[in-house]
């Protein structure tokens, strides 16, 4: 399995997934200023060796919540959207100045369902991606949280990354979890799980295990890591779980070292966006 991380070194157009756990300090709400500023470093040197990055940050209602001071995320619709066009606008504030810090352009893109189930739209959202890439800008992308509602929402971010992976033809997406990668059942729980270096093949097991499993990032579980994954490899992307506790996993994935579930691309030539937008059970048996 040694050549298959191998060939990381060689990606090119990269997708990478942080939640909100990892960039808000649990106790108080606050931005993790530390993590972001790392973040931006190491992406911002991943650009410096030539390679292209996309971010796919959470955190716009987290940072709203705490910017209005409330104590909890609220469940009304209106004040949660309200939440997200509050913290979004900062949370870009702060990825530009870091992103700037060490001679890089931040570009946000927002996004919604219906964009990408729309040819015109989406096709528009694709050329704009291509033309920030090709400026050498680094786009960070969320949903478009303060306008989704249930019926154009993606609801999490696991899946809005394999989709955006999928619309710009990205070959590797790694997802930024709080566990190591995929095991074979609950390590919490079961002390016999075993971790799954490589994944080949996303079969009806695999998913099981994926239901089993307890995540506390964000919105997304490992049920819905897995669907990314069913996603992103079957349009031609490589994939990885890994635990972002530590950042300097991004450097080690990319020099081939053995960190995280690596999910391996296995490009179906009649892939369309739209199939798994619209038909779930593709990705959530
Ligand atoms: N879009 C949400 C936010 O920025 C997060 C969704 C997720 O973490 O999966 O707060």
């Amino acid at each position: 399995m040694k050549e298959y991380r191998e060939l990381l070194k060689d990606k090119k157009r990269i997708v990478i997934k942080i939640g909100s756990s990892s960039i808000i300090h649990a106790n108080t709400g606050r931005t993790n200023l530390a993590k972001l500023e790392q973040l931006a470093r190491i992406i911002s040197d991943i650009k410096n060796q030539g390679k292209e990055v996309v971010l796919v940050s959470s955190g716009a209602i987290g940072v709203g919540v705490t910017s209005l001071g409330l104590s909890k995320r609220p469940s009304n619709i209106a004040q949660t959207q309200a939440c997200a066009a509050i913290g979004q606008g900062k949370l870009m504030m702060i990825y530009q100045k870091l992103f700037a810090e060490y001679g890089h352009t931040a570009a946000q893109v927002l996004l919604t369902k219906d964009i990408m189930l729309d040819d015109e739209r989406r096709t528009n959202a694709k050329n704009t991606f291509n033309e920030l890439l090709r400026y050498d800008v680094i786009p960070v992308v969320n949903e478009n949280d303060t306008v989704s509602t249930e019926e154009i929402e993606f609801g999490d971010n696991d899946t809005l990354s394999a989709i955006v992976t999928a619309l710009i033809g990205g070959d590797l997406l790694i997802l930024l979890s709080d566990i190591d990668g995929l095991y074979t059942d609950d390590p919490n729980v079961n002390k016999d799980a075993k971790f799954i270096d490589v994944v080949a093949e996303i079969d009806d097991n695999l998913r099981k295990m994926g239901k089993g499993s307890v995540s506390n990032v964000g919105t997304g579980g490992m049920a819905t890591k897995i669907a990314a994954a069913a996603i992103a490899t079957d349009a031609g992307a490589d994939m990885i779980i890994a635990n972002g506790d530590h950042l300097s996993v991004l450097n080690k994935i990319l020099s081939g070292v053995s960190v995280g579930t690596l999910f391996l691309a296995h490009k179906n030539q009649n892939f369309k966006l739209a199939d798994y937008l619209e038909n779930k059970s593709l990705i959530e048996e």
